[in-house]
């Protein structure tokens, strides 16, 4: 009997002990792997403040901490002051400063309502130490202040969209100002205003001055040919032209109708091309061209010599009518200098055109171009019964304000010139 309680006794001790000794074991291992999952979180920290961010890692910890640390220097960058300053250099690259504000509306849209300490916590796994995760955050001055920070970048995003508007109207009016020599000229009253309103609300280091009227230059071409089949003078190279063109294109020109003449004031820089004699070679040379740099041109048809070959034919003036970039006018019926003929012959030469024209172009044919210039009292009486403007031979410049409305003077653009004459002609 002895024996068996002594038997029990023993193994008691041995199962007690040994239970002990694997509680106390695994409570060893769990503290271990705690201490692992703690160093963990603590590494990947590390880690990532001392900017070493590995991007492809997709683990959990690795993208709260991403989110932690790309959110706070974020933070660090929120001043609307120093955006403005670092990015509104050149007003006249408004494209690209549209798409750097909207770029950074981007960044700072969405973020934050994902950064709530709940919802990170509702993220983390087993591989992270919400204790040691929970000391991080409270460190974090960007997480403290989190309500703070919502409404500092809210009104970050609509400083923003307020500037975005204003750089839109600059965009939209960009053809009433220049900027030249680092300042901003502008003709327009309103523009004036805004510009110096946009320049006083941030502070900006800007120099702008009130343009007075300039004089707007009717240039006169006829033909755009390189092997001149007339007087040579009157051709101008295929390759002069279009780099006269792309000058005027990229060097801000408003290119308008005679028609709009009135309006020019309204430009920084406005100028109208105009065409005599309706060669084939306007139609097949410049009218490319004029597409490629949109610009408008006018042309000034002999109705009675339209034919396909040397002049250009009833369908090419009829696409060139439609294109919105070509307003026909009238160059008489038959290229007569109109002074030299007699009352009779004047009036069917600038009554029988305008007909013939609007019934081909289906659209007002409202300016006349005298032939050689010829005119006299008697042509300008016929004139203002049929056309709003008629253009002159005299070379000069118009002032918009001032116009000889039936005497527009015109610069001619001849053969020989290059580039830098063309340049100096205006
Ligand atoms: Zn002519």
């Amino acid at each position: 009997m002895k024996k068996k309680v002594l038997l029990f006794s023993i193994i008691t001790i041995v199962v007690i002990s040994s239970f002990i000794c694997i509680t106390f074991y695994l409570k060893e291992q769990k503290i271990k792997e705690h201490e692992k999952i703690v160093e963990n979180t603590k590494t990947k920290y590390n880690f990532y403040t001392e900017n070493k961010i590995n991007k492809k890692a997709k683990d959990k910890t690795t993208l709260i901490f991403n989110t932690i640390i790309e959110e706070a220097d974020k933070n660090n960058n929120i001043n609307f002051e120093n955006f403005v300053n670092n990015t509104i250099t050149d007003l006249n690259d408004n494209s690209s400063l549209i798409n750097k504000i909207e770029e950074e509306q981007n960044n700072y849209h969405n973020s934050l309502d994902n950064l709530t300490f709940v919802n990170v916590l509702k993220t983390i796994d087993k591989k992270t130490d919400k204790k040691t995760l929970e000391n991080i955050y409270n460190q974090n001055k960007f997480i403290q202040n989190i309500e703070e920070e919502k409404i500092k970048r809210e009104e970050y995003l609509n400083n923003l969209t307020t500037l975005k508007e204003e750089i839109t109207y600059f965009k939209e009016n960009k053809e009433l100002y220049t900027f030249e020599n680092n300042i901003y000229f502008t003709k327009n009253e309103e523009v004036y205003n805004k510009l110096n309103e946009f320049k006083n609300k941030y502070n900006l280091d800007l120099n702008i001055k009130k343009q007075e009227n300039t004089k707007i230059p009717i240039l006169c071409y006829h033909g755009v040919l390189d092997e001149p089949w007339g007087l040579e003078s009157l051709f101008v190279k295929i390759d002069e032209f279009a780099s006269q063109m792309e000058y005027l294109a990229e060097n801000g020109y408003t290119t308008l109708f005679v028609s709009e003449i009135k309006e020019a004031d309204k430009y920084a820089k406005p100028i109208i091309l105009t065409f005599d004699d309706g060669y084939k070679d306007v139609y097949t040379n410049a009218f490319p061209i004029l597409k490629k740099y949109n610009l408008k041109a006018n042309i000034y048809i002999i109705s009675g010599w339209l034919d396909g070959q040397t002049y250009m034919s009833e369908d090419d003036l009829k696409e060139m009518a439609n294109s919105s970039l070509i307003e026909v006018g009238s160059h008489t019926v038959t290229h007569q200098a109109l002074a030299k003929l007699s009352n009779n012959r004047i009036e069917e030469e600038v009554k029988n055109s305008q007909e013939f024209l609007q019934k081909l172009t289906n659209k007002p044919i409202d300016v006349i171009a005298y032939p050689t210039g010829s005119y006299d009292e008697r042509v300008i009486d016929s004139t203002k019964k049929y056309y709003k403007y008629a253009l002159s031979t005299i070379n000069g410049k118009e002032d918009p304000a001032n116009l000889n409305t039936y005497t527009l003077k015109r610069i001619y653009v001849y053969r020989k010139y290059n580039l830098n004459t063309f340049k100096n002609l205006f």
